[in-house]
């Protein structure tokens, strides 16, 4: 398969390794918007949160915050981002399924633009109304 991180976790592309063990790969990102920015990785290919094996998601949940605290304290972040796109409407370029730990400095104006608005009246409950109905 044409994956960039299958290649990786088969040991076909370097990597800046951090962490590895059966299910999870955990490399440095090889773009990073700050220092220290992680990506920890399901070896197991899948795209989305969605379509991934809840093996796979336990196992990448229950290193990132071990993962998340060693990545801060290495950089001296004050903080950290844990993201994690899904779809290419929502940032996603490589379509094998990754959280990224970015660390942050107060002030460091890394994410400065959240466009946060108000539902008008009446939205919010139709919305989550059509949510509950799908689950
Ligand atoms: P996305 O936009 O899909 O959430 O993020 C993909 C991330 O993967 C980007 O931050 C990008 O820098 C990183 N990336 C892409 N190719 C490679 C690679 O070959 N090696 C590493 N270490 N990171 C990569
Ligand atoms: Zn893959």
């Amino acid at each position: 398969m044409d994956c960039i991180f299958c290649k990786i976790a088969a040991g076909q592309i370097p990597c800046s390794k951090i962490y590895e063990d059966q299910e999870v790969l955990v490399i440095l990102d090889i773009g990073p918007v700050s220092d220290g920015h992680t990506l920890v990785i399901p070896k197991e290919h899948c795209t989305k949160v969605h379509n991934c094996s809840s093996q796979s998601l336990s196992a990448v949940m229950t290193v990132l915050p071990k993962i998340a605290s060693a990545v801060a304290e290495a950089v001296g972040a004050d903080g950290y981002n844990i993201l994690c796109n899904n779809g290419r409407a929502a940032g996603q370029l490589v379509e094998h399924l990754h959280f990224h730990i970015i660390p942050r400095k107060t002030g460091d104006g890394v994410f400065n633009h959240w466009p946060a608005f108000k539902y008008p009246q009446g939205k919010a409950e139709k919305i989550a109304e059509e949510i509950r109905a799908r689950l």
